[in-house]
């Protein structure tokens, strides 16, 4: 069994700390690697490694700063195929669909090759008589960020290439559950070409997370992850001063109108609610159809579909969907389930008791359907995080909107229509962050940024594109006036006295 060692300073260091997590392979149960989880003191040398780089780092031209940036993206791009089997075999999900999570962060890496045009700030001249002034925005200095198993390539490629590109350091403490894919990425940036300790990878727990949160010299922390930790993250971070932005759970939610085009309503429910096993923030757990016939016929078009969803290995070729990450994901999920039950939903699909043959200790659990959902149930009200889809009955577009707008969490939500006047409403009027118009996961390309309201997020600023780059660096306005100098001073002839 391998052992994942730390990496900062431009090396790898093999952590001395006798507390340590394992990682296991999903789809077997198998445990494939050790993960020792840093100490305090370890976090320390971590941070001072990129402090030691940040000055120089930062006051590097942005055009020369980007320049290995081209190259890490060609290097992600040529090793694509090894990053996804490397998140395929800790996190579960299929092939495809870590190549898809890698692109999105490739993406990321393209917008931040074009910082020098995004730091390029704001000029006024004649402010006043000969006076003049400019804003510029510049980097924060050393920043970190903290994220969750769900995308362990993805979600710090929402962070540090904008961080780093904005002229910052960088320590990322990636997901216990899968941190080979981050460590790959690592090594590809330092081929790239990047100075060492620019980007630093530190594993660990809460106790690795504390020690970034308190840490003097640490200036700003990204967090992705569940809601309450976002929210402590968020509490911790704020009282030592820093700057903070803490993305949290969600339950979002898919309106389908009486005249949306069913077919395609059906279809987008399978990929967002049931692709990657459910174990997306911007995955829809909740089809709220309105009107009886339209969730009668919701549920007659998916119920079949959802009994037939491929679960299988990511080796699979032909997988739909693969294991959830651990066994108490799978524990947990499948106790909400029997609670959902309990408290008077309907089961339609039960994806409990699959067992595949093989892979008879893999965390397989089967795609799950409920219908008639109520808003006080715990199956609506808490985030599950697993292959199910809760349909919740509605007679109006109001009782619809209401519903969605009266959750605690507010990441991203879509209605399905044809009708344009329903939609613009719902885009307008609509208390969420992301919002789809006849797409299901509407996440925002690079160039946008990524957030969600209420409680998906804490602090001020989404993640990449512009908001990313105004979180990472800060505002400096400069006002300057040049009283009559050497212009008019200057004595051109020769004096004769020399
Ligand atoms: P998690 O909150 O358990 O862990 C996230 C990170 O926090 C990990 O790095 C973990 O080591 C650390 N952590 C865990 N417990 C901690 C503690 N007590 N103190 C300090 N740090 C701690 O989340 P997860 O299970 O890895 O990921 C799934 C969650 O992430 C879901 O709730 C999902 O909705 C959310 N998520 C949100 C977004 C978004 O953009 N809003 C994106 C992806 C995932």
């Amino acid at each position: 069994m391998k052992t994942i060692e730390n990496a900062y300073g431009g090396k790898t260091v093999a952590s001395r700390s006798d507390r340590a997590s394992t990682v296991y392979n999903p789809a077997t149960g198998e445990a494939t690697a050790r993960l020792p989880l840093s100490t305090a003191d370890e976090v320390n040398a971590a941070v001072a490694a990129a402090k030691t780089v940040a000055e120089s780092w930062g006051t590097t031209p942005p055009m020369k700063r980007v320049a290995p940036m081209f190259r890490f993206k060609e290097l992600l791009q040529k090793n694509a195929d090894d990053i996804a089997r490397a998140i395929s075999a800790e996190h579960g999900k299929t092939h495809p669909d870590a190549l898809g999570e890698l692109q999105r962060g490739i993406e990321v890496v393209d917008f931040a090759c074009g910082i020098p045009h995004l730091l390029k700030g704001e000029y006024s001249r004649n402010i006043g008589p000969e006076i003049d002034s400019w804003s510029d925005r510049q980097p924060l200095g050393v920043v970190a960020g903290i994220t969750p198993f769900n995308f362990p390539a993805m979600v710090p490629m929402w962070m540090f290439p904008v961080a780093v590109a904005c002229g910052n350091t960088f320590v990322l403490k990636p997901s216990e559950r899968d941190p080979s894919a981050p460590m790959l990425i690592w090594k590809l940036f330092q081929e790239a070409g990047f100075p060492d300790g620019v980007l630093n990878v530190m594993h660990g727990d809460k106790t690795a997370v504390d020690a970034l949160l308190d840490h003097p010299d640490v200036r700003a922390v990204s967090f992705v992850g569940s809601t309450p930790i976002a929210e402590y993250v968020y509490t911790r971070g704020a009282a030592a001063g820093k700057r903070v932005q803490a993305l949290g759970g969600a339950k979002n939610h898919m309106i389908v109108m009486p005249d949306a085009d069913m077919d395609k309503a059906v279809d987008a429910l399978m990929g967002a609610g049931y692709g990657s096993a459910g174990e997306r923030c911007m995955a829809i757990s909740v089809a709220v159809p309105v009107g009886q016939r339209t969730a009668d016929q919701l549920i007659e078009a998916l119920a079949p579909r959802v009994r037939a969803l491929k679960v299988a290995p990511s080796t699979d070729p032909d997988s739909e969907m693969g294991p959830l990450v651990t066994a108490e994901a799978k524990r947990r999920i499948s106790d909400l389930i029997a609670q959902g039950e309990k408290e008077g939903a309907k089961l339609v699909v039960d994806g409990r008791g699959l067992v595949l043959q093989g892979f008879e200790n893999g965390y397989f659990l089967g795609g799950t359907l409920f219908d008639d959902v109520t808003p006080d149930m715990t199956i609506y009200r808490e985030e599950i995080f697993g292959p199910v889809l809760s349909v919740v009955r509605t007679e109006s577009y109001d009782e619809a909107a209401n519903l969605v707008n009266s959750h605690e969490y507010a990441n991203g939500t879509a209605i399905f229509t044809r009708d344009g006047d329903t939609a613009r409403t719902f885009a307008d009027r609509i208390e969420v962050g992301m919002v789809g118009i006849n797409v299901p996961i509407p996440v925002p390309v690079a160039y946008h940024s990524f957030g969600g309201w209420k409680r998906s997020l804490f602090g001020d600023h989404a993640v990449y594109g512009p908001e990313g780059v105004r979180f990472y660096t800060r505002l400096k306005t400069v006002t300057a006036r040049w009283p009559t100098g050497i212009r008019s001073g200057a004595e051109f002839n020769f004096t004769g006295r020399n």
